[in-house]
């Protein structure tokens, strides 16, 4: 295996939950967002560790992820967040993906695919309350929810919204957030004014958990809390990051006094220096933004990366007086070192994108329970 490694902490993520558990109290379900190969993290595992650790249901982004979970032998229910193309619905029937869904069309199509292979498709509701992104009107809600009900194909499993700001302590986006609770709660009454049982009602993402209790409902969906990163300063509770990404130092030489080093000359030896390059670079997620503002830890110090990141490659300046030796350990982020959130504020980024984007080539290696 190569040198350049995601450590998947399996243990922190169990521990996580186990955080937002207690956080959350006994009563609401906790569903797992491994959309996008759980954030990086490699959705099968992850997903299996998510089930070990008392989560009920889990979600992806797409039908082609949900295929792949149940390849792999996942038997929980599973969530398509985004909205699949007609085409994608029988995939989704057969193997009993259930799907968010927030317009008659849809619904539609769903029931027609559903019936087509004697398959019943569970059915969410979506609401949009102020995210913008998928889901019905507020006042749509109710009808809606009586249309998916008169399918025989359909179950209708459960209705949800998005919040946008939840993770905000801004008094006008906690304001926002409590009027996205209010129409959402507003909505599912007028569901249950139908005669219409709303199934499982889930809200809120790891902002809410942390700073709205009354949008916890009958499920939660934390996703970036539970990968060890909170979305709100100062988080009433603590979690670690799961993702630790290493490498090993390939190659050490010295570097004399006004030579260049990597793509552009960028930088220049101010003295006699040793230089060590690493096999990590862009290909693989490390942003080459960070090329000049970055430093990797060895040893538990840290030591500025030399000139622009390339493709497969950088480069370390480990000074002229090291004891640091070719093939030591290098850690990237997410060990005791720095995380992706530091990172991601040198980009003017989130986490969630720094660990999403490490890329397929990097083998994940899990640690504990597999
Ligand atoms: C991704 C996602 C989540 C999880 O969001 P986090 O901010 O990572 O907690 C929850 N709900 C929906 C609909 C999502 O798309």
């Amino acid at each position: 295996m190569r040198a350049t490694r995601a450590i998947i902490h399996i243990d922190r993520f169990c521990e996580n939950v186990k955080r937002i558990r207690e956080k959350i109290g006994r009563a609401p379900l906790i569903c797992v967002p491994v959309k996008a190969d759980a954030y990086g993290h490699g959705a099968v595992p992850v997903a299996r560790a998510a089930i070990d650790a008392g989560a009920r249901y889990l979600a992806v982004a797409t039908v082609d992820e949900g295929v792949d979970l149940r390849a792999a032998g996942i038997r929980a229910p599973i969530l398509v967040l985004s909205l699949p193309l007609p085409e994608e619905l029988a995939d989704a029937a057969r193997l009993r993906l259930s799907l968010l869904l927030g317009d008659e069309d849809m619904v539609k199509e769903a029931a027609r695919a559903a019936e087509q292979i004697g398959e019943k498709l569970a059915v969410h509701l979506k609401i949009d309350t102020g995210m913008g992104r998928v889901g019905c009107r507020p006042e749509a809600a109710s009808a809606l929810a009586v249309h998916i009900a008169s399918f025989r194909s359909l179950v209708y499993a459960g209705t949800a919204t998005h919040l946008s700001v939840a993770d905000s302590r801004m008094p006008e986006d906690s304001d926002y957030t409590k009027k996205q609770v209010r129409i959402f709660t507003q909505s599912i009454e007028s569901i249950r004014a139908r005669g219409v049982d709303p199934g499982i009602v889930h809200a809120a993402n790891s902002g809410a958990i942390l700073l709205h209790e009354d949008a916890y409902f009958d499920m939660v969906r934390p996703g970036i809390l539970l990968y060890g990163y909170s979305p709100v300063e100062h988080p009433s509770i603590t979690v670690n990051p799961v993702m630790e990404l290493v490498t090993r130092i390939v190659l050490i030489k010295t570097v004399r006094r006004g030579e260049a080093l990597s793509y552009g000359r960028t930088w220049i030896a101010s003295e006699d220096t040793r230089i060590a390059t690493i096999p990590v670079g862009y290909g693989d997620g490390l942003p080459r933004g960070l090329s000049g503002n970055f430093s990797v830890y060895i040893r538990r110090c840290l030591y500025p990366l030399a000139g622009r990141i390339c493709m497969d490659q950088c480069m370390i300046d480990l000074g002229n007086d090291t004891d640091i030796r070719r093939w030591d350990e290098v850690t990237i982020f997410g060990g005791n070192a720095q995380s992706a959130a530091d990172i991601a504020v040198k980009l003017g980024t989130i986490p969630y994108e720094i660990t999403c984007n490490i890329n397929k080539r990097v083998p994940r290696v899990y640690t504990s329970l597999f």
